[in-house]
Parts: structure tokens; sequence; C-alpha cells
């Protein structure tokens, strides 16, 4: 394993293992601290998914070095703390605390903060981070429920959070290229800095950068800054260069379809698997609570489908939504489907299905959740950010494709499946 990475959300770390995979590196990614005696075997890249991003900042910081210590047991050359290309934190951090933390436990001299993703259109200049034409603080996570970003001032959200001293690396250095912002570092270091803002407008800004790094012990930002740090290993002949990253042998076995999300590209991705021929089965949570539906019917249907891919889904418009949730309230109508949607995909795979796909990030969490796999695999990506996986660590790997609700075409239940080999 070369490199390690410690994310502070689940989809966020799906996102960073996207890059490194496109980028060469075979890459597995974990839903928590993966336990001391998992093997890593024959990947480049290892991403642990925490959800520590709005926790107690003291959390965040034990889960992380708990993360940490797991990947340099594990042989992780170079760390990566990851977190949203909108700087998502409190006042209070955790994205401070947590850089603050890592520091100090790989005794490194000094460290870069670069949430810029350019293909995201997150760019920073003079410090300053852009969602798009507006500034952070004039986008729309100034109104975000958790996190509302109202500085776009990466410089002074540090110095806000972290007990370290921050400086800046400025576009004019990276515009100039590697040897100018190993200058700038030498600089930093000069001042004291231990954390630098650096500025990155484009991709061709992020490999530059990431080239600069190559020895920092620990890296800070989003997915982007992912984009030039493989190719650093490939230099070093620690990589290989054939493209196989992304590839893997899915099992044979049935498949199916499970949707807990109720956003409009998942539906409409259900009303095209419909119009398609699909066996579909639609599910009511009030059935669920009231007991006319259980896991073993729905198993008992998925079989009597013969060859063809069953899609089962809870997923319905805005009204019946409302309706199911006034019945039931919000919380518990969410947890019924979820819960007995969890279920099902236990016991899909008991019926020796090895292919699925799940839409809804809620739903994909309490599906992973369930069926417990040691790690992700990254495989071939079906649509921007939707990768297939494999399972890793079991006796049975499972070809999973986790959907956040609103991404991937509208034939994206029924292309999905060409992708495996
Ligand atoms: P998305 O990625 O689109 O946000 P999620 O899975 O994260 O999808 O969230 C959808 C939520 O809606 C889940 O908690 C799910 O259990 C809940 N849900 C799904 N179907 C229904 C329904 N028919 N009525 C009420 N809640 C539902």
């Amino acid at each position: 394993m070369l490199l390690g990475a410690i994310a502070d959300d689940l989809t966020g770390a799906t996102d960073l293992a996207l890059v490194l995979s496109r980028e060469g590196m075979r890459t597995i990614q974990t839903v928590g601290v993966p336990p001391a005696g998992f093997d890593p075997a024959n990947v480049d890249a290892v991403v642990v998914a925490l959800k520590s991003r709005t926790i107690p900042s003291s959390e965040a910081v034990r889960m992380s070095l708990e993360a940490l210590a797991w990947l340099k047991a594990a042989g992780a050359r170079q760390i990566i703390f990851k977190y949203c290309s909108t700087f998502d934190s409190t006042p209070k951090g955790n994205i401070g605390p947590v850089t603050d933390a890592l520091v100090k436990a790989l005794g490194t001299d000094l460290t870069i903060v670069c949430p810029a993703f350019p293909a995201n259109r997150r760019t920073i200049y003079k410090g300053h981070l852009f969602v798009g034409e507006q500034l952070l603080s004039e986008s729309p996570m100034r109104h975000h429920p958790l996190t509302p970003m109202t500085d776009s001032s990466l410089v002074r959200l540090m110095v806000a959070q972290s007990g370290l001293q921050v400086g800046l690396v400025s576009h004019d250095a990276v515009a100039r290229g590697v040897d100018a912002v190993r200058d700038a570092f030498d600089a930093a270091k000069t001042r004291r800095d231990r954390v630098v803002v650096v500025d990155a407008i484009s991709d061709r800004d992020l490999r530059v950068i990431g080239e600069a790094i190559a020895d920092f012990p620990l890296v800070t930002g989003g997915s982007g800054i992912a984009i030039g740090l493989p190719e650093n290993f490939r230099r070093a002949g620690l990589l290989a260069s054939d493209k196989t990253a992304g590839q893997f042998a899915a099992p044979a076995g049935r498949s199916a379809i499970l949707a807990g999300s109720c956003s409009e590209a998942t539906r409409k991705q259900i009303k095209v698997a419909i119009d398609a021929g699909l066996p579909v089965l639609k599910l009511d949570p009030i059935d669920i609570v009231e007991g006319r539906i259980t896991v073993g019917e729905v198993l008992e249907w998925t079989l009597s489908q013969g060859d063809a891919v069953p899609l089962i889904y809870s997923s319905a418009d805005p009204q019946d939504v409302l309706a199911a949730q006034k019945r039931l309230g919000q919380e518990r109508a969410g947890e019924v489907i979820e819960t007995f949607l969890a279920q099902t995909a236990i016991g899909l795979r008991g019926e020796g299905v090895r292919r699925l796909i799940v839409a809804g990030g809620e739903t994909s969490g309490a599906v992973v959740g369930a069926l417990a796999p040691a790690a992700l695999l990254i495989g071939p990506e079906i649509d921007p950010g939707v990768p297939w996986t494999l399972t890793s660590g079991d006796n049975e790997p499972m070809a999973l494709a986790l959907k956040s609700g609103n991404f991937g075409a509208a034939d994206f239940f029924l292309k999905a499946w060409k992708m495996l080999t």
C-alpha cells in the first residue's frame, strides 16, 4: 500500500477513491477503521471513510488518529486527510483540530490545505474559495443546515480552527511551476508556518502542487488534491504504469436492484426500467409496518422472476412520502424502509444475488452496514461519481453499485450491468 486516506464522510470517500482509481491506483474504500487483522492485499491506496464531519471535534480527532494508526501499520507512505471541497466545517472544526492532530502524530513540519476541485468548479485564488463564479460565502453553502460557510478566506477559517501557524502559497507561485512552489514551501518553513493554504484554479495547478508535495507525509484537501499524487509513485517506480486499476472480474450470480431514494433522478430511472420491462415490486412503509409485506415474501417474489433483473423500490413522489411521514413520523418512515431494504439485501445475498445496485445515500449506508464487507474495491465508473465496487474480506464477494439518489443517467438501471465482465 502506498497511499492512505482518511475521509470525513462516506460519499466524499468514494469520490476520492474514484480519483485515485482513474489515475491508475488500485483503490479500496473501507467503511470505518478496518479491524486490525484486515490485510489490504494487492492495493495501492486505501480510503477509510469516517462519519466525522459534524461530530464533536474530540471524537473526530480520536477516530482520525485511529484511522491513521491503521493506515500507517498497513504501510501507507503518505496520508491524505480528505474533506469537502466547500470546506464544510464549523468555527470549531473539525478540519482544523483533525489537521493539527495528524500533523502532530506524523511529526511533519508543513502540510497544505487545498480543497480545490476545478472539475466541480471549486477553485482557490489568493486563499479565497470559489464555488463556480461565487465566493464560498455568497454561494448556497452560506445556508447549509449543519455547516453554514460565511467566510471564503481559507486562511482565516484555518486560523479560527487550528492551533498551528497558517500561511498562503498564492497562484503566482503555482503558475510558475513545481520549483516555484517548492521555493514557496521553503519560505513558509522559514516563516515557521505549519500549514499553508495553496491556490489552485485548474487541474494543471493540482498536478504541479501534487508533484511539489511528493515527500509531504500529510496532505489535506478535497478529492482534487489527489489528482497529482499517483504520478509521484509512478515516477519513483512504485506504481505500475498499466491502467488495470478500476477493473475486476465480477462474481457470477443473480442480479437485483434496491431503490430507497425518492429523488427525481431515481424515480426517472425506475420509470425507464419499468418501460424496458424489468419486473418491479413497490414497497410502501405503511404496508411494512402493518405486516402486509415481509422480507420473506419479497425474496420469494424475486426468485420467481427467473433470469430477469428484479427492481424492488420504495421510491415515491413527494405527496406519498409526505402522507407516509404524517402517519409514521419522518424519521420512522425512513428507518422502516432502510431496515427493510437492508434485510432484503442480506436475504438476496443468501439466495445467490452477487450483483446488486442500491439507490439512495442513506439507503446505501443501511445496506452496506448490514452486508458489512471489510472493504470495497473501486471498479469501473458507471456514471460520474458512481463506480461498481467489489466487496472484499468476504468468502463470497459481491459487486455493489451504491448510487446517491440524484446521480446517474436515466438508463442507469439498464446500462450498469453491461460494465461487469
Ligand atoms: P437520496 O440519496 O435520494 O437522498 P436516501 O436513501 O439518502 O436517498 O434517502 C431517502 C430516504 O427516504 C431514506 O431514509 C428512505 O428510507 C426514505 N424513504 C424511501 N421511500 C420512502 C417512502 N415511500 N416514504 C417515506 N420515506 C421513504
